[in-house]
């Protein structure tokens, strides 16, 4: 990652709009809202479904006590309207029997009139028993009533026997009559009455009949309507359960910060993709990223930062992937791509490309910009592997190699597999070979364009390996750069080099010397300390020390390199900026750097004879670098035609094979000595060459 110098600060306060929102987050509390929603309402219906089943039964309850006392009130209204029925009919035949007693009295007519009496009797006895007070003071009334007509009638049936009409007459019409009219009365009216509320009582118990009969319908709606609910209820329950069970699987299936497909997951697809491959052919791309420096931004801004930068960057890299492809967040900053199908290893390498494309421009968090930049390792299915966990830790490898050199993108070597045990053992030896002198410096000269003066030699690691023969330093550097051996290595060639600088002082011909650093010394804070350790312990002044650091290794951390030259500056050591132009720094970000060179570098000026854009961005970077006031120093000079070019632009010094090849500090002085007393002859040619070269740049 690489936090860059943008402006003047390391970051700028940009609107709000670019602020971070929503977000995981913000999804997941949305659906424990819904969640809980969901849950209140199934307890709110089956408190509802509770309460509805309660009414129910109260209803039932309350509707069968109700029919059962209105039952039994007509059953004791008709059974006092039978009683009344019955003395009414029983009054009746007394009268009829009398009359008949009268007219024909016999044994048996009065037999007949005492059993009328006696269920008349009966009837009161009937009714007096389920009647209420009033009624009972009534049948009371009616009672007595019934015995002054019974010893009335007691006399007229003597009188009847007797013959004495008079008598039957005058008893009839005084006594007999009045009180059975009265007594018809009281029982007729009373049996009329107790029919009427027996009617009516059976009239509730029709009406409670049909009141019941009419809500029957209506508990059955409510019953279909609660197994309704309750089916509802059930659904809800289980659509929660399904959610909650969907909601693990897709939690364990996915990171948490950033929603994209864990570890476990990316292993399944790719699992899938390998398997089906071996059945179609397909070819399967596996990307593995890792950010650089991502602990810098949690460090510097707090972890917030660095979580919202996180989620900023699935969506980033999906935007160059197709929608098959798969982005996977396997932990820290570190992700996977899957690509399916892709075809080819080109083919997998020109996604990483675009990968890291897609994340050159700053990312906006909370007002704050940030530029990421990462390490891609690249495998393909079948060439690196045909499982899993081979393509995974091949994958790995390559990402470490490409972080380890700065390149970006890596696709996997075997070659390059610190893991293989080719590369075990030669790290291994490495460590063994600076413990035990096996590593030495060659010295190439630099040589100043208008005087052919030796400006300086730069110190180059060589490595006379016992068995291998001489290993170059693009082989073990790189490799020591990401295996922590780096340390050592610097401080041996430090070492050495200001070793060799002091017998140059001693000779009484003392040498500028140049130590390239690499990117992981610059992440050295003692650094300055140590070298001014060193310079002290060989008493060579620090004018005689330049250090070559590349641009990227300072775009990697500005601020932290930019500290670490001005102590270095501060030594009076002289700083130069090596490989210069491959990278993507603009030289007004170095203006504030403590420098005083810039190496252009090689890869443009070997071929700027041929390729014009080489040669116009050499010509730009000695114009601009001369701007600033810098010295520009050409390396990788391999013939006269770019030496004549570099003198017509004006270029300070120059550096190659055609001048020098790197060689051993003892045919250093042989070499200085020859070209002394070369150029007392041929000038160097260099006069002449300038003149050249500057008709030859006002053509062109
Ligand atoms: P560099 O710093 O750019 O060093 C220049 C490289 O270019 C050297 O390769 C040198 O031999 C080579 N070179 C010089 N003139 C020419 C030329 O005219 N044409 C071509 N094609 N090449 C030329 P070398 O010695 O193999 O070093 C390679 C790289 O290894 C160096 O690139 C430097 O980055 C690194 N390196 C070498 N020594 C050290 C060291 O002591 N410490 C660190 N950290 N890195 C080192
Ligand atoms: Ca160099
Ligand atoms: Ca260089």
């Amino acid at each position: 990652m690489r936090l860059q110098w943008r402006g003047a600060a390391w970051f700028h306060i940009v609107p709000s709009r670019f602020r971070a929102g929503g977000g995981p987050t913000s999804g997941d509390s949305g659906s424990k809202n819904t969640a809980k929603r969901q849950a209140r309402r199934s307890r709110l219906a089956g408190v509802g479904i509770v309460v509805v089943l309660l009414m129910v039964s109260l209803f039932a309850i309350w509707s069968s006590q109700l029919a059962a006392r209105a039952a039994a009130a007509a059953t004791e209204a008709s059974r006092q309207s039978q009683a009344f029925d019955r003395a009414a009919a029983a009054v009746a035949a007394e009268e009829a029997l009398a009359h008949k007693y009268r007219l024909n009295p016999s044994v048996s007519v009065r037999a007949d009139f005492n059993a009328a009496s006696a269920d008349l009797v009966a009837a009161f006895q009937q009714a007096y028993g389920d009647a209420g007070p009033e009624q009972r003071t009534l049948i009371q009334r009616a009672r007595s009533r019934h015995d002054r007509y019974l010893s009335s009638i007691e006399e007229m049936f003597a009188a009847v026997d007797r013959n004495d009409t008079m008598e039957v007459s005058r008893i009839a019409g005084q006594e007999v009559d009045p009180e059975f009219n009265a007594i018809v009365v009281l029982v007729q009216g009373e049996a009329d009455r107790e029919h009427v509320v027996a009617m009516a009582r059976i009239q509730e118990v029709q009406n409670l009949h049909d009141t019941v009969r009419g809500l029957v319908p209506l508990v059955f709606i409510i019953g279909l309507l609660m197994v309704a609910g309750l089916a509802a209820i059930t659904r809800g329950y289980r659509k929660l359960l399904d959610a909650e069970r969907a909601g693990a699987l897709y939690a364990s299936m996915h990171d948490g910060l950033t929603s994209l497909p864990n570890r476990t997951l990316m292993g399944d697809r790719l699992d899938e993709l390998l398997k089906a491959g071996a059945r179609t052919g397909a070819t399967t791309g596996l990307l593995l990223m890792d950010l650089d420096r991502f602990k810098e931004v949690n460090d510097t801004f707090g972890h917030h930062y660095g979580d919202v930068l996180l989620r900023q960057i699935g969506p980033r890299l999906q935007t160059r992937l197709r929608s098959s492809d798969t982005v996977a967040r396997l932990g820290g900053d570190e992700f996977a791509i899957l690509l399916p199908n892709v075809g080819s290893l080109a083919a997998a390498t020109r996604v990483a490309d675009a990968l890291q494309e897609a994340l050159e421009s700053p990312f906006h968090v909370e007002g704050v910009e940030l530029e990421v930049e990462a390490s891609i390792g690249v495998v393909i299915s079948g060439r690196h592997g045909s499982d899993a966990s081979t393509l995974l830790q091949h994958a790995d490898t390559a990402m470490y190699v490409a972080k380890g050199s700065d390149l970006g993108v890596v696709a996997y070597e075997s070659d390059t597999d610190t893991h293989s045990p080719e590369r075990l053992v030669l790290l291994g030896e490495l460590r063994h070979a600076i413990e035990n002198d096996e590593l030495f410096l060659h010295y190439q000269p630099t040589l100043d364009m208008g005087s052919g003066e030796v400006t300086g030699v730069e110190a180059l690691v060589r490595w006379e390996h016992p068995t291998r023969g001489a290993v170059y330093p693009d082989d073990f550097v790189p490799l020591a750069e990401y295996t922590g051996l780096i340390g050592p290595l610097t401080r041996f060639v430090l070492n050495s080099a200001l070793s060799q600088a002091r017998s140059w002082v001693d000779e009484g011909a003392p040498l500028q010397v140049a130590v390239n650093l690499s990117a992981r010394s610059l992440l050295d804070e003692h650094l300055p300390r140590s070298v001014e350790e060193l310079l002290e312990a060989h008493g060579v002044p620090a004018a005689l020390l330049k250090l070559e650091i590349t641009e990227s290794a300072i775009m990697a951390d500005p601020e932290r390199a930019s500290r670490l030259l001005r102590g270095l500056a501060d030594l009076g050591v002289e700083i130069s900026i090596d490989d210069f132009g491959v990278g993507y720094t603009s030289l007004g970000q170095l203006k504030n750097l403590p420098i005083s060179e810039l190496k252009i570098d090689k890869s443009f000026v070997m071929t700027m004879h041929e390729d014009t854009s080489d040669a116009l961005i050499v010509h730009s970077v000695i114009d601009l670098g001369h701007n600033l006031g810098l010295t520009i120093v050409a390396e990788g000079v391999e013939n006269a035609e770019v030496l004549e070019h570099l003198s017509a632009y004006g270029c300070d010094d120059a550096q190659g094979y055609h001048l020098c090849r790197p060689i051993p500090a003892g045919e250093i002085d042989q070499w200085l000595s020859d070209r002394r007393g070369g150029r007392a002859g041929e000038d160097w040619g260099l006069r002449k060459w300038r003149n050249l070269a500057t008709e030859l740049f006002a053509q062109w």
